[in-house]
């Protein structure tokens, strides 16, 4: 089982192992692997606090945040980096032939410059063609929970996100990614602006023509009762 995952998201991966925002190397780590790293991430964010002149170790609320830092990285924050998905399955689309689109997944990501939270949601939209492979709908939410939970620049998590739809679509007609944001880096340090949202769309085959039917029903659905987000 741990060979075939291991397969697939060396299909899927497109980043250098071991960088913020790629697979760690010897991916998919053991449960025995993740508990060393936790213990040694906690060591050396104690020593992090210690060079901010933090008291934690007498801090009463403070005291337990190395641990805790460790495993919200190892369990939660770079979770895509450590634990592999289960594998994608896809479907025959038995004569569908028009556009699929799954809007506003979700997305908690963190940025690979500052360490900061990036939230905001995903829109996918791709044509399977006649006889082409659908993917069951929360397959999607899975492939932006693999790239999302790392560290993460969005134009490459776009294009992530894009290319692991296109290959596990073989034969599709056309793929397009949009990703709407908000960046805690820009926000909370920096410039401090709240409510900037950046937008990045990574498309390709029939949505690439801006004057497309599909590429329009896209954009089109993403506006219909859309829960306040934008596009
Ligand atoms: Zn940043």
């Amino acid at each position: 089982m741990e060979n075939k995952r291991r397969k697939v998201h060396e299909e899927l991966e497109v980043v250098r192992e071991g960088f913020a925002n790629g697979v760690a190397p010897g991916f998919p780590l053991s449960n025995d692997e993740k508990a060393d790293m936790i213990d040694k991430a906690e060591i050396a964010f104690g020593q992090f606090l210690d060079a901010l002149k933090c008291d934690w170790r007498n801090d009463p609320n403070s005291m337990e945040t190395p641990r805790r830092v460790a495993k919200a990285y190892v369990n939660d924050l770079w979770e895509g980096r450590y634990t592999a998905m289960s594998p994608i399955t896809s479907f025959p689309s038995d004569g569908y032939d028009g556009v699929i689109i799954e809007r506003n997944i979700p997305l908690i990501s963190m940025c690979s410059h500052h360490h900061q939270t990036i939230g905001g949601v995903v829109h996918i939209g791709y044509i399977s063609g006649e006889h082409g492979q659908v993917i069951g709908l929360s397959k999607l939410n899975r492939i932006v929970e693999l790239f999302g939970r790392r560290g993460a620049i969005q134009e490459q998590l776009t294009s992530a996100i894009h290319n692991a739809v296109d290959k596990i679509t073989e034969g599709n007609l056309g793929v397009i990614v949009t990703v709407v944001a908000n960046h805690s880096c820009v926000s909370c340090r920096g410039v401090k602006h709240q409510g900037a949202a950046m937008v990045t769309t990574k498309a390709s085959g029939a949505f690439r023509d801006d004057t497309n039917q599909a590429r329009k029903e896209f954009f089109d659905s993403l506006k219909i009762n859309n829960g306040g987000h934008q596009i």
